[in-house]
């Protein structure tokens, strides 16, 4: 009896800790769905168009917008708005490899940009869509975080907290010149190896479709102070922003599996709503390179 009684004992405070255990990875875990309700999600983000012309297909206009510290291109690819919409542009930043050893970043960003130009012209809508696969193209080739002239291009803008100094770096001048030209409406930087969703308090309604998508999780901070940063900048300005750190694998195989992650994340992202045809996934192609 006794023994029984012990054993009923057991029992329950194992199924208390699994029930506590389930709590806390649910609570922890909040954004992911099942496979039932993720794709309930996704048709309810997802944009069609009435019989649209796939033969026109969507024009990415690549615009060189300033010169690295060692005299390397730094690229824009742009998709500009619809026509009737133009003056009343949305500008979206996506950008990739501000460190130059996140490789994967920039595989990624470009596998997007070229996504992009399958799709039809009329899923273009108010948004000018401008992504930055390798923001820091010196850091990139040398295989390392900081640019050529050894700054760290994510602590180098003007914010409250920022160097006396900054922009110290002309990556970091020419970005802001862009930013002159087209004013950010949201914005989307992405970094690795943490696997997570980095947001600020306010801005935790335009972080959650991010990390529904990607089931990546949502965080508030890598754990180190961060002066200086894109991040901390924008929201200075009031733009919303959030730093997506991707899967830790630095290896360009791996890039296609990352990318499968979140680009439908990346589409939401993007034009405000996932086009109907961005659905099927092309990673076969990609895998095949
Ligand atoms: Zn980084």
């Amino acid at each position: 009896m006794r023994r029984r009684r012990g054993c009923t004992q057991v029992i329950r405070s194992i199924s208390c800790v699994l029930v506590l255990g389930v709590t806390i990875a649910v609570g922890a875990a909040k954004p992911y769905l099942s496979a039932g309700d993720y794709a309930k999600y996704v048709q309810r983000l997802t944009c069609s168009v009435e019989d649209p012309d796939h033969d026109d297909k969507i024009r990415v206009r690549k615009l060189r917008y300033g010169t690295s510290g060692k005299g390397r291109a730094l690229i824009a690819h742009i998709v500009e708005p619809a026509k009737s919409l133009s003056d009343k542009a949305r500008n979206v930043y996506v950008i990739g490899a501000q460190h130059g050893d996140e490789r994967n970043t920039k595989i990624v960003l470009e596998y997007f940009v070229r996504e992009l130009a399958t799709l039809s012209n009329d899923f273009r809508n108010r948004r000018r869509i401008i992504v930055i696969p390798n923001y820091n193209p010196d850091g990139y080739k040398r295989y390392h975080r900081l640019n050529a002239s050894n700054i760290d291009l994510n602590r180098d803008f003007p914010s409250s907290d920022g160097h006396e100094d900054a922009p110290r770096a002309s990556e970091t001048a020419a970005f802001m010149k862009l930013m002159e030209k087209y004013p950010a409406y949201s914005m989307y930087n992405i970094h690795q190896p943490f696997r997570v969703v980095l947001y600020y308090p306010e801005d935790e309604s335009f972080a959650r479709p991010f990390s529904l998508l990607s089931d990546y999780p949502l965080g508030t901070g890598v754990g180190y102070p961060t002066p200086g940063s894109l991040g901390t900048y924008m929201r200075e300005k009031k733009v919303p922003i959030i730093t997506v750190e991707l899967a830790r694998h630095m290896k360009a195989a791996v890039a296609p599996y990352i990318y499968e992650e979140i680009r439908l994340a990346l589409y939401y992202s993007a034009f405000g709503c996932i086009p109907k045809p961005a659905q099927k996934s092309r990673i076969e192609t990609y895998i095949a390179e």
